[in-house]
């Protein structure tokens, strides 16, 4: 019986070793996420975004943040 390759798609020629994976994987590293201070009320908030705690942008009230929402 003759093996049909087709079935199988494309595959690595061959395993990938446990060291060439470590390898290649130095450069993967987790990076801590950018924040910003707000120019308002100062609390740190995500780069781009509006305040999550007073809703101002660029010195402007960008969002209405109600007190309930913010407990
Ligand atoms: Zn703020």
């Amino acid at each position: 019986m003759k093996l049909d390759i087709t079935l199988f798609g494309a595959l690595p020629f061959r395993r990938i070793s446990k060291t060439a994976k470590r390898q290649r994987r130095t450069h993967l590293k987790k990076t801590a996420p950018t924040v910003t201070t707000c120019s308002n009320c100062g609390a740190v908030v995500a780069p781009h975004r509006a305040c999550t705690k007073c809703g101002y942008y660029k010195g402007k009230e960008a969002i209405k943040v109600s007190k309930e929402e913010t407990k």
